[in-house]
C-alpha cells in the first residue's frame, strides 16, 4: 500500500511515521520550500506522548521538552485550585514547534518527504489516487491523507462549502524568546484575565521562554502588534503582582511577534471519500484555548495508520476511521465551547481540567479500541 501525505506539519509528519512504521510507503507533500513552523512553543499532553512512544520516538520528543503544569491564576495573581483533579490532568510537556518538526521530519526520512509540492487536486479511481501538484505532475497512491491544515484544499475539494471560518474576535499573539535581563523565569504563569484574557509564560527546554496572550471578543486593534499584545497583558495583572508578562513582550522585537486570527473549522458530516481522509486541523480546527489541536491530531495519525494496516480494504478503514473520529471530536467541541463560555477565572479553570480529563481518559479508550 503506498499513501500519500499533503501537509508536512505535525499531524502530516506523524501521519507518515505511524504508516512507514506500519511497512505502509508513504510520502509527504509539503507546499513550502522547507518543513518549518512558526516559532512558538506547543503544549504536548500524555494522550500525544503516548502515541509517540508507541512510534518509538517518545523519550526523543520528551528530550526537547521541558515539563510543564496548565494551572491557572486569576489576575490578582491567586492560583485557582480545582479539587478532584489528580495532577495528571495538569502535566503537560513544552516543545518548540520547529525542534519537533524537525525531530518528526528526521524519523520520516527526508527522502520521502517532496517540498515545494503544493497539491492542488486528485482523482479516484477504483484501483487509486492520483494526486496533481502545482507544478503539473502527478503522484498515485492508495490513498491521499489530507493534513494540509485549516486552509485544507483537500477539504475544500472533498466537501465544498466547507471553508475555516473566523472566530470572530478572537486572537493569539505568542513569540518564543531569550528572557531579557533581570528577568528569570523558573516555572509557567498561565493567567485567566480580565475582558476575556488568557496568557502568560512557560520556560522551554533551552533556557528561552514561550510567552502567549488570548483574547477572545477582541474590539478594535490599536497600535503595533506588539502593543496589542501589551494592553492586553494589562488585563491579566491588576496588582502589580506579574511584571515579567510586560517585560517577556517588551523585549521581543516587534516582527518576531506571531499574531494568528484564530480560524474554525465547522463540524462536518463526513471526513472521508472511498481513497480520501482528513486528519490534524484539516479536519478539526479548533479553538487553542484548549492548547491541545495538535495533541489531538495526533491521535487521528496513529489511528488511521492502525486501522490501514488491518485491512486491504481501504474505504472500509476509512470509513471507521470517520466512524471513531467524528464523534470523538463532536465531544472535544462541546467541552471545548464550554471552556470558552467560562464566566469567571474559577469556571475557566474548571472547566478546562474537566476537558484534559476527558481528553486523557476517553482518548486512550478510542485509541486502544483502534
Ligand atoms: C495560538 C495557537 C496556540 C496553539 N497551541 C497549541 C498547543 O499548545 N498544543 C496543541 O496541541 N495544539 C495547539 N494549537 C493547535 C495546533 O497548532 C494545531 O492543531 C496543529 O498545528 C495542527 O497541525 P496540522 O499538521 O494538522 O496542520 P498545520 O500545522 O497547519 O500543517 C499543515 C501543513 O500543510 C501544508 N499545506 C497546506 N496546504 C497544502 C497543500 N495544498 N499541499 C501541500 N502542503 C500543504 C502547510 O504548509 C503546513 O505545513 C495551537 C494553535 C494556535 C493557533
Amino acid at each position: 500500500m503506498r499513501a500519500i501525505v499533503a501537509g508536512g506539519g505535525i499531524v502530516g509528519l506523524v501521519s507518515a511515521i505511524a504508516l512507514r512504521k506500519q511497512g505502509i510507503e508513504a510520502v509527504v507533500c509539503e507546499q513550502a520550500p522547507e518543513i518549518r513552523a512558526a516559532g512558538a512553543g506547543l503544549g504536548l499532553w500524555a494522550n500525544a506522548l503516548a502515541v509517540f512512544d508507541e512510534l518509538g520516538i517518545g523519550d526523543d520528543v520528551r528530550e526537547i521538552g521541558r515539563p510543564a503544569e496548565m494551572r491557572f491564576r486569576g489576575p490578582a495573581g491567586q492560583v485557582i485550585t480545582t479539587p478532584g483533579f489528580d495532577d495528571e490532568f495538569h502535566q503537560y510537556v513544552l516543545v518548540h514547534r520547529a525542534k519537533l518538526n524537525d525531530l518528526l521530519a528526521e524519523a520520516v526520512g527526508q527522502e520521502n518527504i517532496r517540498l515545494n509540492a503544493r497539491v492542488v487536486g486528485f482523482d479516484e479511481t477504483p484501483s487509486g489516487v492520483d494526486v496533481h501538484l502545482e507544478d503539473g505532475t502527478a503522484l498515485t497512491g492508495d490513498v491521499l491523507i489530507g493534513a494540509d491544515g485549516a486552509y485544507s484544499v483537500i477539504r475544500s475539494l472533498l466537501l465544498p462549502g466547507s471553508d475555516a471560518v473566523e472566530h470572530e474576535g478572537h486572537l493569539a499573539w505568542r513569540a518564543v524568546i531569550a528572557p531579557p535581563e533581570g528577568v528569570t523565569v523558573e516555572r509557567g504563569v498561565i493567567v485567566v484575565g480580565h475582558e476575556r484574557t488568557r496568557g502568560g509564560y512557560v520556560p522551554t527546554a533551552d533556557g528561552t521562554v514561550y510567552w502567549l496572550v488570548n483574547q477572545f471578543e477582541s474590539g478594535e486593534l490599536i497600535g503595533s502588534v506588539k502593543e496589542q499584545a501589551l494592553q492586553r497583558a494589562a488585563h491579566m495583572d491588576t496588582e502589580g503582582w506579574n511584571p515579567a508578562l510586560q517585560a517577556l513582550i517588551e523585549a521581543t522585537p516587534e516582527e518576531v511577534v506571531l499574531r494568528n486570527q484564530i480560524m474554525l473549522v465547522p463540524p462536518l458530516p463526513s471526513w472521508t471519500s472511498d481513497r480520501v481522509v482528513l486528519v490534524g486541523d484539516a479536519a478539526h480546527a479548533m479553538s487553542p484555548h484548549i492548547t491541545a489541536g495538535a495533541t489531538l491530531g495526533v491521535e487521528d495519525a496513529l489511528l488511521l495508520a492502525r486501522l490501514l494496516t488491518a485491512t486491504d480494504d481501504v474505504a472500509s478503514a476509512l470509513k471507521l476511521y470517520e466512524q471513531d473520529r467524528i464523534p470523538h471530536y463532536r465531544r472535544a467541541l462541546e467541552l471545548s465551547t464550554v471552556v470558552e463560555d467560562s464566566a469567571t477565572p474559577e469556571e475557566f479553570a474548571l472547566n478546562y481540567v474537566s476537558f484534559t480529563h476527558w481528553m486523557l481518559t476517553d482518548s486512550h479508550w478510542t485509541l486502544s479500541h483502534g
